[in-house]
């Protein structure tokens, strides 16, 4: 089956076709670490690992770079605002951010490289540009000049005059044309030595739309496969990045571009600089979110959409994901308790069972894993793919019920529905979902032990009043060892915690 991406560039789907046969290389805008990242930081990642996860199913030797902006002027600005230095601040930005990828199960990037250690491949690039005069300096700024690119904008598709007329007022006379855009900036005096870089034009640091020229082609090559970003990268990161790299190497930059669709809350584009949205950012920063809900759940909910419409992640959508997610816990809980096996221990999946007279069954579960891989197959649907995981949960519900499994059945058939979750199980984890099993939430536990102590409060009760007072001081003493004190008061007893 071949696999369809569709390509911003020529605004279509197309069949995907690799520069390299056999291998795939993809490049994703990182994030720039100035402040702590939020949910929309992580939905390109969870994107583009389940699009690598897809790949290497099919195949596909892959390697994906992600890049980290460590120099930039928002990096200086918080960096003096928090009395600290930009690579200090940058760092930890990034160790957190890493954190969070990791618990998302964000496993498959190879490469992060830092724009700050990748200073003499920006300036090698600047320096080519200006040889063919597509980039000049201009009072220790350099630029480039917009009019050296073979059909710029070529990606969001606007016409070059509409831009040009769109930043006429903000251009300076030290630009060739108003929309000539920086490649390197010269440092300003007030600014911190650390990201003050020598170059042949004096101090300065990179723009930003070089670094991802000189670090795509540094670890892929040129032309790569796919190059993947947030939507709102289109313009004018992306064009920018097309017009250095394909003015300077005379060939195609990157063949298939994504763009994934914008996380929204309350659907309300996700921003940092939106004063509205900043206020209710805390509740948005990965770190916190990650505090109240489980990182499977929020991987549920970025690829329950499809990655190219806007992902919303407010509580009422969150806690409706929540509740799907928590119908394949079910099946999985059922197939345990049937078994007495742990189902996230792995094993064999229908298709590699030996198995006798389920043909039926096993006819089923190869047409989910059909649509399943079409799904993935028609732009990476994952929304579809999950649609299809739902419809497996009955019809696996079903086989046990008819070979009554609950009541005891026979082992073979029970083999045969472990090996359907185990095909389901594969399926997920072609999307990072199902790997691991779910710590049990803190609010489902906490939930329980009122349940329990409710119980234990009313038995004690119950034996009070039937005078049997040994009884009620034995479930007062063990509670007692447990670090619970009961305190009766005349409204009931209530229980409290000591440590
Ligand atoms: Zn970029």
């Amino acid at each position: 089956m071949s696999l369809r991406i569709y390509n911003t560039l020529s605004q279509k789907k197309e069949e995907f076709r690799p520069v390299h046969p056999g291998k795939v290389g993809m490049y994703v805008c990182g994030p720039t670490v100035y402040k702590p990242s939020h949910i929309g930081h992580a939905v390109g990642p969870i994107i583009f690992d389940t699009v690598k996860r897809w790949l290497v199913h099919k195949g596909y030797e892959v390697t994906w770079v992600v890049n980290i902006t460590d120099v930039d002027d928002k990096l200086i600005v918080e960096a003096k605002a928090q009395n600290t230095t930009v690579p200090e601040l940058a760092e930890r930005v990034t160790k957190s951010y890493l954190e969070a990828l990791e618990q998302l199960g964000v496993r498959g990037i190879d490469h992060m490289p830092k724009a700050s250690e990748h200073i003499p491949e920006i300036i090698d690039m600047c320096q080519r540009l200006i040889a063919k005069n597509a980039a000049y300096v201009s009072g220790g700024d350099v630029y480039f000049d917009i009019t050296a690119a073979r059909d710029y904008l070529k990606l969001s598709h606007r016409k070059a005059e509409e831009q040009q007329a769109g930043t006429r007022q903000l251009a300076s006379g030290e630009k060739r044309n108003p929309g000539d855009f920086a490649l390197w900036k010269a440092a300003k005096p007030d600014e911190p030595p650390e990201v003050q870089y020598d170059s042949p034009w004096g101090k300065g640091r990179p723009g930003w739309h070089i670094e991802c020229s000189a670090m795509s082609s540094k670890y892929l090559g040129q032309p790569f496969d796919i190059h993947g970003g947030g939507r709102d990268l289109i313009h004018p990161h992306h064009d920018n990045e097309i017009a250095q790299s394909e003015t300077c190497c005379d060939k195609p930059f990157a063949n298939y571009w994504m763009h994934n669709g914008l996380t929204t809350f309350n659907t309300k584009k996700v921003s940092k600089s939106d004063p509205e949205m900043a206020r209710i950012m805390d509740q948005l920063v990965l770190g916190n979110l990650l505090k109240k809900y489980p990182a499977e759940l929020l991987r549920f909910v970025v690829l329950s959409t499809h990655y190219r419409r806007p992902i919303e992640f407010s509580d009422e959508e969150i806690a409706a994901k929540k509740k799907g997610l928590e119908s394949f816990y079910r099946l999985f809980e059922r197939i345990e308790r049937i078994t007495g096996q742990d189902p996230y221990a792995g094993g064999p999946t229908l298709d590699q069972l030996q198995a006798g007279g389920v043909d039926a069954f096993k006819k089923i579960c190869a047409d989910f894993q059909d649509r399943f891989a079409e799904a993935m197959d028609d732009d990476f649907n994952t929304g579809a793919a999950i649609g299809v995981l739902f419809e497996m949960v009955p019809a696996i519900n079903r086989f046990i019920d008819e070979h009554q499994l609950e009541a005891g059945g026979n082992g073979e058939m029970k083999a045969v529905a472990m090996a359907s979750v185990q095909s389901l199980r594969a399926m997920g984890g072609f999307l990072g979902l199902f790997e691991r099993r779910p710590p049990a939430s803190a609010e489902s536990s906490g939930e329980l032990v009122e349940s329990l102590m409710d119980v234990l409060i009313s038995v004690r009760a119950e034996a009070r009043k039937a005078k049997q007072y040994a009884l009620s001081d034995l479930i007062r003493d063990r509670l007692g060892a447990l670090g619970i004190t009961l305190e009766d008061r005349p409204g009931g007893t209530v229980w409290r915690k000591t440590d």
